[in-house]
């Protein structure tokens, strides 16, 4: 993709973005797409373009290797989940049946291929997790028969936090109850290290529930999980490092290392999306500047626009408690800024607006602050979308006490559409 009629010096010094603070600009700019589909390669020229390329799908993320410590030592299989995804169910089958099989990470493609290898296998196939990071994988969203979402997705909830753009009174109630904020979390891990037996297998994660929610990596635990954990059909390993050998990995604990026998090893390391969407631009500074840099958060406003590149919007790059709903609710944000019904911000308030996210996200998921995680402050988020469309922020639910305190969901936003943001 590359950007015509204004060169990137211009593009850099304009004070709006696209020059004027609307989607298509001055009339100036236009994008050339370069498509290629086999032999054949078409341009096209275009007036917007809207990204919807996926995070999590296509570009592979892999673990890097000292020389000859890699998948090449290995005398097994070693492929990536999407490849294990892409197989289909007999070819996926075939792979692990009656193998060793050993899933690298612990997230919600870890814990399902592994689930699925469990049943397939049994105990006499133990299939081994190598795990870095404990997380708050959990069966169910209820905590003592409270639904979480009533701790962390209300509007009452957000007041707990230092949201972006908070003003000095906010900012001093968000202190004022902070012990409320970690009470909720404890009443919420207090339940789950009940429900199953974490502290047993050592699997206890070390950041709060609060952390997890807001770098959206809590996730739901297969079916039974914890059952095939104890008959011995799936193995938990804690390793700081690993690397491969001839038979299969080598991990590395606090004090020792262990060999894992393996036939098969599955990569399930999440995906590289920055490299992805790098990778559609010919401009090097787009290239360079679309997913920001590993010191800050993708810098996107309202998690879509990057201030720099005009007449593009990106879709599906951000995490909330549900990624298809909150990609949903941009997608109509971005329906009224290409119908006209408002303009955006400077560029200055832009990059001062994901300064405060920056923040933000920094001080409640310090680890992961690039995902894009906005699910505790998701009313926030689509707040400020109905501001943008409608010049006003309305309570989306009828009564005051259920718009405060009961958690906000998909059937709120249902008539988000391009007249109103009203109930
Ligand atoms: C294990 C796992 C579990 C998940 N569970 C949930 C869940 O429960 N709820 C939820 O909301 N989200 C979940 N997600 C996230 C989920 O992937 C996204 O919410 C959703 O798929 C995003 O949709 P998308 O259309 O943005 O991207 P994708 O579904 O990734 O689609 C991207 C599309 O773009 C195409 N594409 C890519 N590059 C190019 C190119 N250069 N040219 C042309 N086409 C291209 C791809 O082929 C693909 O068709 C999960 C993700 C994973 C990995």
């Amino acid at each position: 993709m590359e950007y015509a009629g204004a060169g990137e010096e211009e593009v850099m010094a304009w004070e709006h973005w696209a020059g004027n603070g609307e989607a298509f600009g001055t009339g100036r700019g236009e994008w050339r797409l370069t498509v290629q589909h086999g032999d054949s390669v078409e341009l096209h020229v275009t007036d917007f373009v809207v990204l919807c390329i996926g995070r999590f799908s296509g570009a592979s993320n892999m673990p890097r290797f000292p020389p000859d410590k890699g998948p090449e030592a290995f005398a097994g299989t070693a492929i990536h989940s999407m490849e294990y995804a892409n197989m289909g169910a007999a070819s996926a089958t075939q792979l692990v049946k009656a193998k060793l099989v050993t899933v690298v990470g612990y997230q919600k493609s870890a814990v399902d291929i592994a689930a699925e290898i469990a049943d397939a296998n049994g105990a006499s196939h133990p299939c081994t997790i190598v795990l870095r990071k404990k997380r708050w994988i959990v069966p169910d969203l209820y905590a003592w028969g409270v639904p979480i979402a009533v701790f962390f997705i209300t509007r009452f909830s957000q007041l707990l936090l230092h949201k972006p753009g908070n003003g000095l009174i906010l900012s001093l109630v968000a202190t004022l109850l902070s012990p409320l904020r970690w009470f909720f979390s404890k009443f919420v891990e207090s339940y789950y290290k009940w429900a199953l037996p974490m502290e047993k297998h050592d699997m206890v994660p070390d950041e709060g529930f609060l952390e997890g929610m807001c770098s959206c990596s809590v996730t739901k635990l297969p079916h039974k999980f914890y059952d095939k954990v104890e008959e011995g059909s799936i193995v938990l390993k804690k390793a700081k490092r690993f690397s491969f050998c001839k038979e299969g990995l080598i991990i590395e604990g606090d004090s020792s290392s262990e060999t894992i026998k393996s036939d098969v090893v599955i990569f399930a390391t999440g995906f590289n999306g920055d490299q992805k969407i790098r990778e559609m631009f010919k401009s090097p500074l787009f290239r360079d500047i679309v997913a920001g840099s590993p010191s800050g958060i993708v810098p996107h406003f309202r998690q879509c626009i990057h201030p720099r590149i005009p007449q593009l919007a990106i879709i599906g790059y951000a995490e909330s408690w549900s990624n298809l709903c909150l990609s949903e609710l941009l997608s109509k944000w971005l329906a009224h800024l290409l119908h006209g019904s408002f303009r955006l911000p400077s560029i200055r308030e832009m990059e001062e607006d994901i300064a405060e996210w920056d923040k933000y996200m920094k001080r409640y998921a310090p680890d992961r602050f690039r995902r894009s995680c906005v699910g505790p402050v998701s009313v926030l988020c689509t707040d400020r979308i109905c501001q943008d469309i409608a010049g006003v922020q309305r309570r989306r639910k009828r009564w005051l006490l259920a718009d405060w305190f009961v958690p906000y969901g998909p059937a709120d936003y249902a008539d988000l559409n391009l007249n109103s943001c009203k109930l």
